[in-house]
């Protein structure tokens, strides 16, 4: 060995050395998406179409055309149909928690086990057993959306867009001081796009069926609009379809909501990975606000503390931070009330509330 190479091979090894404490000290993300698909259950995120009810003609009245769509006998390939970005970008570079089947659990900690106390207990990162109905009532809890918006660097840098109104109480707009655009609600700023614009006219012209949500496409063109515009480091984005088809106990159109925000998923990631303020700098997060019942067959429809089960959700993570574990094993049990302070470490802010707030989920971040 010359003195050069003998040079330089002492400088590796002192590199490697010097390693773990640089990347506990900075980690690379800059900017987070947080991300949450109302009651969609973790049998279908890691299963895919359920057999019980595909096959189901009171369930899925299009059965043939579903069944064509979304049915493999492979439970591999039968999850990948429904979610093909879950299972290739992330199951390849990130984490998938919650397959229970496999030892995995993600649960609620609140006992209510339906929206309101699920995004609260999400957003804020413990449970306040006050915030036990889904009426229209401001939250008294400061979100960790609120919290990082009034840390240094991020003043206008977080917003939400959410297809269920009740998110402009659950953020408490009012208090919060961020943009909150949820439900049948127009998006209004002084110099807007030609998109926004569109969007304004389009979201009263379809009919919506259900009253105070609208469809998640609109939710997904209005959050993707101002994330390529005004570049925030913090966005939530709030979707709802499957929980109402669920309710109506529409199969088919549950799983076809399930595919469709799968896509919405992916073309935001693909479009953080090629600007340059977001490529391997952003860290996705996906959850869910509650689980479903299983048995007997109908429970699949209904969420609520009355229904086993519906305390099991589930958690997807893809980021420059993240080690790429896939679909995770027999791992110990996370909480949803884990992901506030998770999401506050990884944008390297101290988060403090006025109770105990869940751990950080160390796992998904690399030390
Ligand atoms: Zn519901």
């Amino acid at each position: 060995m010359n003195y050069g190479l003998q040079r330089s091979f002492f400088i590796i090894i002192f590199a490697y050395f010097l390693l773990p404490s640089v990347v506990e000290a900075k980690l690379n993300t800059r900017n987070v998406i947080l991300i949450t698909l109302d009651g969609l259950r973790w049998q279908e995120v890691f299963a895919g179409a359920d057999s019980a009810l595909i096959f189901n003609k009171s369930f899925t009245k299009d059965s043939d055309k579903i069944v064509n769509r979304f049915w493999d006998d492979d439970e591999n390939r039968r999850r990948q149909k429904l979610m093909p970005f879950f299972w290739s970008t992330i199951a390849d570079h990130g984490q998938l928690v919650g397959n229970v089947q496999k030892g995995s659990s993600v649960e609620l900690k609140n006992p209510y086990w339906f929206s309101y106390p699920g995004y609260s207990e999400i957003l804020v990162g413990y449970v306040d057993s006050t915030r036990n109905s889904n009426a229209r009532e401001n939250n008294p809890n400061i979100t960790v959306l609120e919290y990082i918006h009034n840390q240094p660097g991020f003043k206008g840098k977080v917003a939400a867009f959410c297809s269920w109104d009740v998110f402009d109480y659950i953020i408490n707009e009012e208090r919060a001081g961020f943009i909150v655009n949820s439900g049948m609600e127009k998006f209004e700023e002084a110099y807007g796009s030609q998109k926004a614009k569109l969007l304004n006219k389009l979201v009263f012209q379809v009919p919506v069926p259900w009253g105070s949500v609208r469809y998640d496409a609109f939710t997904y063109q209005y959050a993707f609009d101002y994330l390529q515009r005004h570049k925030p480091r913090l966005l939530y984005i709030a979707f709802d379809e499957t929980d109402e088809y669920a309710h109506e106990g529409k199969y088919g159109q549950y799983l076809n909501a399930a595919n469709a925000l799968d896509g919405f998923i992916q073309n935001i990631w693909e479009w953080t990975q090629r600007d340059y303020r977001y490529k391997n700098k952003t860290t996705l997060i996906i959850t869910t606000d509650h689980g479903r019942g299983q048995d007997p067959i109908d429970y699949w429809r209904h969420h609520g503390s009355d229904i086993a089960g519906a305390e099991k959700v589930w958690l997807a993570v893809l980021g420059p931070d993240t080690p790429a574990l896939g679909e995770t094993e027999n791992l110990e049990t996370l909480y949803s009330s884990q992901i506030a302070k998770t999401i506050s470490t990884l944008l390297g802010v101290e988060y403090t509330n006025k109770k105990a707030l869940g751990n950080v989920i160390e796992g998904m971040i690399h030390d």
